[in-house]
């Protein structure tokens, strides 16, 4: 069986090492806002979590993210990321299949 380097990355709420597409990705910009980046591209200290929304949550509650990013996430910022997550979470999902078809 041929095995496949796969780059794994953390998820900061509940520690799971996953595969680096079957996360969403946080950052941090130079703006100082927080926010999702569903490319991966965008600038800016990145923290990843799982793409579910527990891990929001989970997050939110232990303040992953405030250490993560090194940075003080308000309360709201929580709320908003979550809120933001079940909006992306459709093209995230589809992204996923897309990512899994291109490894056939
Ligand atoms: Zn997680």
């Amino acid at each position: 069986m041929r095995t496949r380097k796969v780059p794994l990355r953390k998820c900061v709420a509940c520690q799971q090492m996953m595969p680096k597409k079957e996360l969403i990705r946080v950052v941090k910009t130079p703006q100082d806002e927080v926010l999702i980046d569903l490319t991966g591209k965008k600038s800016g200290r990145g923290a990843y979590l799982c793409g579910k929304l527990s891990c929001f949550k989970l997050a939110h509650k232990s303040k992953a993210l405030d250490r993560a990013l090194k940075h003080p996430v308000h309360s709201d910022i929580y709320e908003q990321l979550a809120q933001d997550f079940i909006r992306v979470e459709d093209e995230f999902l589809a992204m996923k299949e897309q990512a899994h078809d291109d490894d056939e």
